[in-house]
């Protein structure tokens, strides 16, 4: 998928045979084996990746995902995805991404740990704050970050937090991170409902993933005057059509951990979410779920990527048919890389920010891209998606060329 919108992305804007392959392929794909102690003193083996798609615009960032579907294509797929991402944002970054493939609630808390600290130890070797810098995704989360940052730190013999972001505030976490993602998206989105003349309070908004991302996008919309009316997990999802109150929904899945029998609404499955009818589709969960199957049945005016990759190219190619704009994920979701890149800057003056101090900048970031990718779009006559990717692969290009080829 991440590939074939390459290939359209490099077509629309004639990118020179010389430099496709050069941009498109990552520059470093690792696999490693993770051995771990389970608490019962048995063995156990898991399998875990690290891509490093570009690096020729400054070190690789992206996060770490723990996930049993995990696989290598998908981890280099995201990798591909956050170079554009971190390219359109104007970020000193490549792309990169890993992941572990284990369901990270089958593990005990110590067990966890053990797997966080070997994934980085056999990561050392590749890594660095000017090489390489982790973060979280899916299944991953600040006390991971803390773990893989001590590991390393131990490892040279002295503190080194910007060696991944994303970290507890205690070991110098950016103020505004754990929230940024969301809080990006719902920014975007306030953007383009403003443009259009909606008014947030008659705004309607499903989101689908509870975690990082969709809990953060639900509450900043919420907290901008729209109404919540779904939220779901890997569970399933609540509707409620007066609204969702998102902070008792927060509340809930810190001590139940998911949204399960969440008295909030009525229960929903997931897939009856995506195609409700509500203003602000935000799919926040796992990627590939806004399909050729579903395109057609979805009811709402505007898609926030939240996640990564949620709308296949075939799904793409139905909606440039309809009035639905999407904001596409390298756009709607880099409020997340922003803030990293905020935490990094911080980590290596050490001179932090406040949280207010954070939050402006990311949204002057965000303005930014906006107003490029929109600019692009009416320049170039391009779908956003189009717009937001010719921009991010055509700067990589571009600094390619530039840099010319050793030896
Ligand atoms: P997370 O682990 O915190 O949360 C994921 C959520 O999705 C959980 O609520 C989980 O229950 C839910 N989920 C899983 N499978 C589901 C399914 N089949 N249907 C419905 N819900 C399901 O992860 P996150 O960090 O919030 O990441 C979510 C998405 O956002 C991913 O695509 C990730 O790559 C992307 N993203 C994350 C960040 C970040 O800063 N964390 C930044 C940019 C993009």
């Amino acid at each position: 998928m991440a590939c074939r919108q390459f290939d359209m992305a490099a077509d629309a804007i004639n990118l020179p045979e010389a430099l496709r392959a050069r941009t498109k392929y990552p520059r470093r794909s690792m696999t490693v084996s993770l051995p771990i102690k389970r608490d019962d003193g048995r063995i156990a083996v898991f399998e875990a990746y690290r891509v490093q798609h570009n690096l020729s615009t400054g070190p690789a960032k992206g996060g770490i995902r723990f996930h049993q579907d995990v696989t290598i294509g998908e981890v280099a797929a995201l990798a591909m995805w956050m170079s554009w991402k971190c390219s359109l944002a104007g970020l000193p970054y490549g792309g990169a991404k890993g992941g572990v493939v284990v369901d990270p609630r089958t593990l005990s808390l110590a067990e966890l740990e053990r797997v966080s600290r070997r994934y980085m130890q056999e990561l050392i070797p590749f890594i660095g704050p000017q090489i390489d810098i982790p973060a979280p995704d899916v299944g991953t989360n600040e006390q991971i970050m803390g773990w893989m940052m001590d590991t390393y730190s131990n490892h040279i013999g002295r503190l080194e937090p910007a060696i991944v972001t994303g970290k507890p505030v205690a070991l110098g976490g950016s103020q505004g991170r754990r929230e940024a993602t969301g809080r990006g998206v719902a920014y975007v989105t306030k953007t383009l409902l403003d443009e259009r003349k909606i008014a947030l309070a008659k705004t309607t908004v499903a989101v689908q993933g509870f975690g990082n991302v969709g809990a953060e996008t639900a509450l900043a919309m919420s907290e901008y005057g729209a109404k919540v009316i779904a939220i779901s997990d890997y569970t399933g999802g609540i509707y409620n059509k007066k609204g969702v109150d998102v902070r008792k929904a927060l509340e809930y899945v810190k001590y139940n951990r998911t949204l399960k029998d969440f008295d909030g609404g009525d229960a929903m499955d997931n897939e009856e979410l995506l195609t409700l009818p509500c203003t602000v589709l935000a799919p926040c969960a796992l990627e590939r779920v806004i399909t050729d199957k579903n395109a057609k049945k979805l009811k709402c005016r505007i898609i926030a990527e939240g996640a990564n990759g949620p709308t296949t190219n075939a799904a793409d190619k139905i909606l440039e048919k309809t009035d639905i704009e999407i904001i596409p994920d390298v756009l709607a979701n880099s409020g997340g890389v922003i803030v990293s890149y905020f935490e990094w800057l911080q980590n290596l003056q050490s001179y932090y920010w406040t949280r207010d101090e954070v939050m402006a900048k990311l949204n002057t970031m965000l303005d930014k891209a906006w107003f490029s990718v929109e600019a692009q779009r009416r320049k170039m006559k391009f779908s956003r998606r189009l717009a937001a990717l010719t921009l991010g692969i055509s700067r990589v290009a571009d600094a390619k060329a530039a840099r010319g080829l050793f030896p």
